[in-house]
Order: structure tokens, then C-alpha cells, then sequence
């Protein structure tokens, strides 16, 4: 077990159980253009703390659960919403709510089976047209 903060949520994580869990877990991710630009968008245009914490959590950000293209934001802005499964409780939530245009997170589940809810607004940058 360790303690992670994921922007603002203290978590109690059981790391091991988690990255084997990513092992061998389902995912949504597909061939298709949404999926493969979702995952070149990654490493540069998710909030650099989110992917530190994911990591230390034992989370492979490439294998979402569940993972949708909700809408063109702007010509080349499109958001994503998502969610990531982890092993582990919550110990306190954020106290505040920070809204934030381009990020925003939720955890949902009943633990040991949680899950992190993600909103993302992310660039187009794949050649081909979605
Ligand atoms: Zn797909």
C-alpha cells in the first residue's frame, strides 16, 4: 500500500495489485482515429502531475477502461472523457473543487475497486482527418 495524492485526492494504493491488474486488464482503446490520437496526445498534453501520479500508482495510461470522444471543442481541440480502474481507498477528497477548462478528475467505486473519472481537452495530431 502507498500513499498517493492525485490532485488533491489522498488515495491509500495498493500499487501491486493495480500494475498487475493492468497486465492483463480490458480496454477500449481500438484501432480507430480517436483511440490512436488519444494515445499519441499522452505523453505531452495530459497534465504532467496526472501521469506522475498515475505511474506511481501503477496505472498504464494507455490501457483506459473505458475511453469516448466527446466533442470538437475548438477546430483542432477535442475532449475526451474516460476512466482508469485502481486497487486501493480514498482517504480524503479534495477539499476544494478546482474547475479547470482543459482537466478535471473524479474517483468513483467502492473500494478495494475504484475507479478515476477523467475529462480532458486535448490538440488533433494525427495527419488523417477524425
Ligand atoms: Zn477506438
Amino acid at each position: 500500500m502507498k500513499q498517493i495524492n492525485l490532485s488533491g485526492w489522498e488515495l491509500q494504493v495498493d500499487t501491486e495489485a493495480t500494475a498487475s491488474y493492468y497486465e492483463t486488464s480490458p480496454t477500449d482503446i481500438c484501432d480507430c482515429a480517436y483511440c490512436r490520437n488519444f494515445l499519441a496526445t499522452i505523453p505531452e498534453h495530459f497534465p504532467k502531475k496526472f501521469l506522475e501520479a498515475l505511474e506511481e500508482m501503477g496505472i498504464d495510461p494507455c490501457k483506459p477502461f473505458h475511453i469516448s470522444e466527446v466533442y470538437r471543442a475548438k477546430e483542432h481541440d477535442h475532449q475526451y472523457v474516460g476512466n482508469y480502474d485502481f486497487v486501493g481507498t480514498v482517504i480524503r477528497s479534495p477539499r476544494e473543487y478546482e474547475p479547470n477548462r482543459n482537466f478535471g478528475l473524479d474517483i468513483l467505486g467502492k473500494s478495494p475497486k475504484l475507479n478515476i473519472q477523467f475529462s480532458v481537452i486535448v490538440p488533433w495530431l494525427l495527419d488523417e482527418e477524425p
